[in-house]
């Protein structure tokens, strides 16, 4: 490979130091590294990579040791260092986290304790698990492949070197994270103060400096999700819609029945006119920490079926006490229907036919 074909294979103008070929090699690399790339030409690439640098070192163009860099290997620099776990700073991208509250929980308010555990890329070898040593790899003399040997002799059927990957270049397992290319795992735990009125999709954003110990490496986005309730229901006007059944003779019979609201069981004295019944302010917040909406009872009166031979005798008795003797109703109301609805029968237009 030519040493311009090198530099641009590598991302870089000819002419580039030393220190700026490592760097966009230790980029391409923790990039193109089969171990961490599962795209087909991740091989390929990183062999590509790894003869480019080689023949750049081969050329003699670059100054192997610049003043104020002894032993020549650079730190990581680049887009991976913002993974390492113990650098701590306001830049680091937050933990996504995913938070399921009851309907209860979210319309209170309530604390949540979250723990978990941070995974990051090795900050001494960028997650690529070992250290590039430089020179050829004493395994394959730098060829990046081997021969496989059979019963029958040398074959022609060569095999990626595993001491250098394919690469052809010496390089040793990383001694901090013995060629996991992961940090030790951080754990953390956070107590979360979640306030009254989320809903899904809320996003919360908790400063990590508020945990005292097993503080999480950085903030954390909260995603809020709401689970289904068995019998609440959420509207988008902060009214909360409960369906309840109740007996169809204590219904009639005025009682009180008890009904669930957000806040627990509460009684509700039933009317036998009504079958909808709003209960002001005991609804879900219709902003964070603001007033609360309507809970609306729907009640479903339920009757015996088939009614019992008691039942239908008690009930008989009861419907004979609405009519007088004459057999019109009792009820002024009824009797004034029951004549309108004569005028109208009378005052029909003949049928055709
Ligand atoms: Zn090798
Ligand atoms: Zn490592």
């Amino acid at each position: 490979m030519g040493t311009d074909h090198a530099f641009a294979e590598l991302g870089l103008a000819p002419g580039a130091t030393e220190r700026e070929v490592k760097i966009a090699w230790r980029r391409l690399v923790s990039r193109w590294h089969p171990d961490r790339n599962e795209s087909a030409d991740a091989v390929a690439r990183m062999q590509r990579i790894n003869q480019a640098f080689e023949a750049l070192q081969r050329s003699g163009l670059l100054d192997r040791t610049p003043a104020g860099e002894p032993g020549s290997e650079p730190t990581a620099e680049s887009a991976t260092e913002a993974q390492a776990p113990d650098a701590p700073g306001p830049s680091r991208p937050p933990i996504h986290r995913k938070l399921k509250l009851t309907l209860e929980e979210a319309a209170a308010g309530c604390v949540k304790v979250l723990h978990g555990r941070v995974t990051a890329v090795c900050a001494t070898c960028a997650g690529a698990g070992h250290q590039v040593l430089g020179g050829h790899c004493e395994r394959c003399g730098g060829s990046g492949a081997l021969s496989k040997r059979s019963f029958f002799g040398w074959l022609g059927t060569a095999v990626e070197c595993e001491a250098c990957l394919g690469g052809g270049i010496a390089r040793q397992v990383c001694g901090a994270c013995e060629g996991s290319g992961k940090a030790p795992a951080h754990k953390y735990r956070i107590s979360v103060r979640i306030p009254p009125g989320v809903r899904s999709g809320d996003l919360l954003h908790v400063d990590s400096r508020r945990s005292r110990s097993e503080r999480p490496p950085a903030d954390l986005e909260i995603r809020i999700e709401l689970a289904a309730h068995a019998f609440f229901r959420l509207d988008d006007a902060a009214a909360v819609h409960c369906e309840v059944p109740v007996d169809g003779f204590a219904w009639i019979g005025e009682r009180t029945v008890t009904v669930p609201t957000l806040a627990g069981p509460q009684p509700l004295p039933l009317r036998r006119d009504t079958l909808a019944y709003r209960l002001p302010g005991e609804g879900f917040p219709l902003a964070r920490k603001g007033p609360r909406g309507d809970l609306w009872i729907t009640v479903q009166p339920v009757f015996p079926a088939p009614l019992s031979g008691d039942q239908q005798i008690l009930l008989d008795q009861l419907m004979a006490t609405g009519s007088r003797a004459d057999g019109q109703p009792v009820d002024e109301r009824l009797r004034e229907w029951n004549r309108g609805l004569k005028a109208w029968a009378r005052n029909l237009p003949p049928r055709p036919g």
